[in-house]
């Protein structure tokens, strides 16, 4: 896929907003979700029979090119096939025409993506956790989301409603005044639009390119250490000796108490049981209902509370020193994970590098492996062992007393200094890693489920893999096509 690349100067910036669909509305946003949903699974059907067909070929001895030839997933070349069988085939021939071309596109699209990324996992040219398999999207399951990119989208003058393609316009629960003043004025472009539903409600979310009123930080030449922790949300250090807490408002655990005699409720009651076709019943709904709504009221307070402390952060300080934290090794332990995933450590990460961006400072990435937390912030010492429950630093070498954050935050504020001061568009610097920092988090070997994967063959891409031990021998021999 290739990135939006927007004029210089500008910023591609998301607006969402919460839509109040009429009855016939929602049902036509559901038809356009699921129309999407449909040309995933036929994309994904139609890519992998040729697959399935040409492992069966090869199994009786057909070999070279008489075998069935493979299936392109570009999306041009699925667009063009599905155009052909949209028409003729009796799983869309009846209702096909009945939403925008762009629900089958948004389908197609993804399933392109979602193949791309297979192959390039497998190839090793894709960072992060391996990909499996494009496999078919469950009704029941499946995100109800659907992308325009073409055709009439706009936000309406009356700032109360926006108009998609095929859907027409459709109610605001919010004023657009956000948007909608901005695309009067001409500092925004609406790029795209996308809808979908989540937590029982419908959203829309535009695309915009904007230009952004630039905003330079408050103070441009200080840089600051954050130190980020489950006791207290975020220690900063800044390079003129402040030091800030932040607690950690722990909205999860806030409400923990309300939802477990919530969740109590629900299981009381009669639920949902696929294998036995049991239907909820109108107590459980309710109650489950009620439930959710705690939730989403937590969901709703910890984005609130994060973006907050981000814009506090970067409307202050031009460079700002985060940790490369490994959050996903952490989420696998089980008596760290619900803490964390309270505390939102990635989502922190991820505003404060592209808010920096927007005011002209820069986020200094430290290595994963440099020990903040064990190195002496005033003489430069570094421990061999710090423990978790030792929350004071104690310096055998100068004989420092100190808060353990604090000491890692002013580490992480001198990094800054280290790795030269804010030259702007000089985001995501890999701070270097000073010797002696040893490994800080074990390195969590890949579980055994998550070895036997969905490897692939070369005969047939669907087979699934046993036991991978030698992974590198492994993808050398199921080099795809
Ligand atoms: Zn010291």
């Amino acid at each position: 896929m290739k990135k939006f690349e927007p004029r210089p100067g500008w910023v591609v910036q998301a607006f969402r907003f919460a839509l109040d669909p009429n009855a016939s509305q929602q049902q036509a946003l559901r038809s356009h979700c699921g129309a999407a949903r449909a040309a995933y699974n036929w994309a994904v059907s139609w890519v992998s029979a040729s697959w399935w067909q040409r492992g069966a070929e090869e199994s009786y001895g057909v070999s070279g090119q008489h075998l069935t030839p493979w299936r392109p997933w570009s999306l041009p070349a699925l667009r063009k096939e599905f155009n052909q069988v949209k028409k003729t085939d009796p799983r869309f021939c009846r209702w096909w025409q009945e939403n925008s071309k762009e629900a089958y596109n948004t389908g197609l699209a993804a399933a392109a993506a979602a193949f791309d990324n297979y192959a390039k996992s497998k190839r090793g040219q894709r960072k992060g956790q391996r990909m499996g398999v494009p496999r078919r999207k469950s009704k029941h399951r499946a995100r109800m989301s659907c992308r325009f990119t073409t055709g009439t989208i706009r936000v309406e003058a009356d700032r109360r409603h926006i108009t998609l393609p095929r859907l027409g316009t459709i109610r605001t629960h919010e004023s657009t005044r956000k948007l909608e003043r901005r695309v009067d004025n001409g500092t925004a472009r609406i790029l795209s639009a996308t809808v979908r539903l989540e937590r029982g409600r419908w959203f829309v979310s535009f695309q915009v390119e904007i230009e952004r009123a630039q905003r330079t930080p408050s103070r441009p030449e200080v840089a600051a250490g954050v130190d980020l922790g489950v006791k207290c949300l975020a220690v900063m250090a800044d390079s003129a000796g402040e030091v800030r807490y932040v607690s950690n408002p722990a909205h999860y655990d806030q409400a923990i108490k309300q939802l477990k005699r919530l969740c109590r409720r629900v299981s009381r009651r009669q639920g949902l049981d696929r294998r036995t076709r049991q239907t909820p019943s109108k107590r459980w709904l309710k109650a489950d209902l009620e439930r959710n709504r705690v939730h989403y009221r937590v969901a709703n307070l910890r984005a609130d509370a994060l973006h907050k402390l981000t814009t506090t952060i970067t409307a202050e300080y031009a460079t700002v020193v985060v940790e490369d934290l490994n959050v996903a090794g952490m989420l696998k332990n089980r008596r760290l994970a619900r803490k964390v995933a309270d505390a939102g450590f990635g989502e922190i990460r991820r505003q404060i590098t592209y808010k920096t961006g927007w005011t002209g400072g820069r986020t200094v990435v430290a290595d994963r492996w440099y020990p903040s937390s064990k190195t002496c912030s005033g003489c430069g010492a570094v421990k061999a062992k710090l423990p978790l429950h030792v929350r004071t630093y104690h310096c055998d070498a100068c004989g420092l007393v100190l808060d353990r954050d604090e000491n890692a935050a002013r580490n992480l504020a001198a990094l800054a200094a280290a790795t030269g001061t804010g030259v702007a568009g000089d985001q995501d610097a890999q701070a270097s890693k000073p010797r002696g920092a040893d490994q800080k988090t074990r390195n969590t070997r890949p579980s055994r489920k998550a070895r036997a994967g969905w490897a692939g063959g070369t005969n047939l891409p669907h087979q699934r893999q046993q036991e991978t031990g030698d992974r590198h021998q492994v993808t050398e021999a199921l080099r795809l096509r």
